[in-house]
């Protein structure tokens, strides 16, 4: 089974499950829908595709998510509402967000929290490699908000966790890091990549056109340097970014935008549709349908990406060990 077929099954024996709560788009857009046609999304209150809906959620996270409270960590799996937390924390993977759960950017697709930022906890390295060990992961994404309050935007706290994570698991564990832009700081970024990731990932998230309304106070450019970096840098670290479907973006922007990406070497990419966290963030413009995720994910690796991830619930770290391994497997083939 590739990996796409993997994730395109959200109600596989992978164990699929929704989250049981956060995700406001479930409660107000609530039946079936018909059309491919009927995609577009001109109302709020408009009904949530079929392919969107998942079941109820089971037991099973509550291994997870003890580490997580016992350690007193944060995960994105929950200040982004993430729609695959119960899958994800069935199967013991939660993605830690490193230095504090508020962000000092505003970006209208995001539900972490913003505003007055609190000082970097300097036993956070170590109690995210204890997390990494109780769950038993063997591969670690790691994530941060944006700290623009910090001078190096938080990158010796980020080393700090890579390197902790490397020497508390065992040797063939890997780390992946999905960072923010560090506003293009170069010492910060080098700082990151010096730590030795196993995987670099950075977001574009939306196409140039959006960035004003999606990630403002974000730089496109910026964006496509910091991956262009990492492959100067670190040429044989893979760099991965992703982008959300259904802002508003046309065919065209978006294949522009993977063009780009390319040709600062990205390797890995993942597509996703955006689903609003809360009724106050961006509105959903369109619900793309799973066919033309397939569709998009084929051209998208047509451009010569190692590796896509395309469908309705990919996310940046959705079964992101698999992505990293496919990666390696192609590479050493
Ligand atoms: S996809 Fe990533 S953010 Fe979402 S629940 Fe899974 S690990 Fe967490």
């Amino acid at each position: 089974m590739s990996l796409l077929q993997v994730i395109d099954a959200p109600a596989s024996g992978c164990g699929a499950k929704p989250q049981a709560s956060g995700l406001s788009v479930l409660n107000v857009l609530d039946s079936p829908r018909d059309s491919l046609a009927d995609s577009r999304v001109p109302e709020r209150k408009r009904r949530l595709p079929a392919w969107l809906k998942r079941p109820l959620p089971a037991a099973g996270m509550a291994f997870t998510d003890e580490v997580i409270r016992d350690l007193d960590l944060v995960t994105v799996c929950e200040s982004a509402k993430c729609p695959n937390r119960t899958e994800c924390w069935s199967h013991k993977t939660a993605t830690l967000m490193i230095a504090g759960n508020v962000c000092t950017r505003p970006c209208g697709f995001c539900s972490v929290p913003k505003g007055k930022t609190e000082a970097l906890q300097l036993d956070e390295p170590a109690r995210v490699a204890e997390a990494a060990k109780r769950l038993g992961l063997e591969h670690v994404v790691l994530t941060s908000v944006t700290r623009d309050d910090l001078p190096d935007g938080g990158a010796a706290h980020w080393a700090a966790c890579v390197v902790a994570v490397r020497e508390a698991c065992d040797e063939g564990v890997t780390i992946e890091v999905l960072t923010p832009d560090f506003r293009g700081n170069v010492r910060a970024i080098d700082a990151v990549i010096d730590s030795r990731p196993d995987v670099f990932n950075h977001n574009t998230e939306t196409v140039p056109r959006l960035y004003h309304r999606v990630r403002r106070n974000a730089d496109y450019q910026r964006t496509l340097d910091l991956l262009a970096r990492v492959k100067r840098r670190a040429p044989d670290m893979p760099t991965k970014s992703g982008l959300m479907l259904g802002l508003g973006e046309t065919r065209e922007e978006l294949l522009d935008t993977c063009a780009d990406l390319r040709a600062v070497g990205c390797e890995m990419l993942t597509l996703g549709q955006y689903l609003q966290p809360t009724g106050q963030h961006l509105p959903v413009e369109r619900y793309v349908p799973p066919e033309e995720f397939d569709e998009v994910g084929e051209l998208m690796r047509g451009l010569g990406f190692g590796l896509v991830a395309s469908g309705p619930f990919v996310r940046s770290s959705y079964h992101a060990g698999e992505m990293k391994d496919v990666l390696t497997a192609n590479r050493s083939a």
